[in-house]
């Protein structure tokens, strides 16, 4: 399949309060984003013209700032305003968006106290990776590297930097054949794959680790939501890399990865079953649902 670059499309981005076409949104070199990683980002889908949980997306790219020590200098309703209004433009109705917010180019050292912070968005359409076969699954590498600690990194942030490790992860994965890598977390306990959230089926019952040095991911707290409304039982817990192979199900959860089977790890098979095609259908009648049915819902 033929890469099409990310720097040469058509359509529109939105960056600091204006919509500037897509190939001139540039960025200096000398940005302290670039240089140090002081960038935090978020990862959102547009389903029939609504971004799900956005509010929850942009409260979290805030957050994600001030763990790093900054301020996005707009509010809520204003980044909530700049999403809706990006898709639009780009006569997007289903599409991914991707808000980033980044440290300029006014200081270049490790101190950046007077660096200006900057927001950009943009959006563009990310299908399912399964497209009509939903339930094919993906086949998952053993990561050499580890989550770090929640005191060696700002694991609760969605920041640029985090993602260093996920990188070499998953092209060390995918150099072996696999298409993402399980991480394990700094004690050697099962943590994530490098972009979604893992979730496990024990006993017929849905377990998944607790979040305790990566993202609490916006859709793994609605599957978790949609499991208990199925009266599954849920349970976080620690999961040791030895349990690996007791598992009936395992499956992925994120923005990007929506519910995705998973069918090995390692050397361990998987056969992805009833409890992870009745989340898979769950997740996807709720996102298409209004944010109104969404809410009322509670899920
Ligand atoms: N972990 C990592 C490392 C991620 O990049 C993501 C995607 N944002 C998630 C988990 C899942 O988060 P969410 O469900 O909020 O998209």
């Amino acid at each position: 399949m033929a890469l099409i670059p990310f720097d040469d499309r058509d359509g529109w981005i939105w960056w600091d309060g204006a919509m500037v076409p897509w190939r001139d949104a540039k960025l200096h070199v000398l940005s302290h984003g670039l240089h140090y990683a002081s960038g935090v980002f978020e990862g959102e889908r547009c389903y029939a013209g609504n971004i799900f949980k956005l509010r929850e997306h942009t409260e979290r790219l805030i957050q994600s700032g001030r763990i790093l020590g900054f301020e996005i200098p707009y509010t809520a309703e204003e980044i909530d305003a700049a999403c809706i209004e990006v898709v639009r433009r780009n006569g997007l109705t289903d599409a991914y968006i991707r808000p980033i917010a980044w440290r300029g180019s006014e200081q270049l050292a490790v101190s950046a106290q007077q660096t200006t912070i900057h927001l950009a968005i943009a959006t563009w359409g990310w299908p399912n990776l399964f497209g009509d076969n939903r339930m094919k699954g993906v086949r998952l590498g053993m990561a050499k590297w580890k989550r770090p600690a929640p005191d060696t990194a700002p694991t609760a942030s969605k920041a640029a930097g985090l993602y260093m490790i996920g990188t070499l992860s998953k092209h060390a994965a995918e150099a072996e054949g696999f298409d993402d890598a399980m991480m394990l977390d700094y004690k050697g306990d099962v943590a994530e794959a490098t972009g979604a959230n893992a979730f496990f089926v024990f006993d017929g019952e849905v377990h998944t680790p607790t979040p305790a040095c990566f993202l609490d991911g916006i859709t793994r707290r609605t599957v978790m939501r949609l499991a208990k409304n199925r009266q599954m039982k849920v349970v976080e817990r620690t999961i040791k890399v030895e349990e690996l192979p007791r598992a009936t199900e395992v499956f992925l959860a994120g923005t990007a990865a929506e519910v995705t089977p998973v069918r090995a790890i390692g050397e361990h098979s998987y056969t992805p079953g009833a409890i992870t095609e009745t989340l898979l259908a769950d997740y996807e009648a709720l996102v298409r649902m209004s944010p109104d049915e969404v809410a009322k819902r509670a899920a």
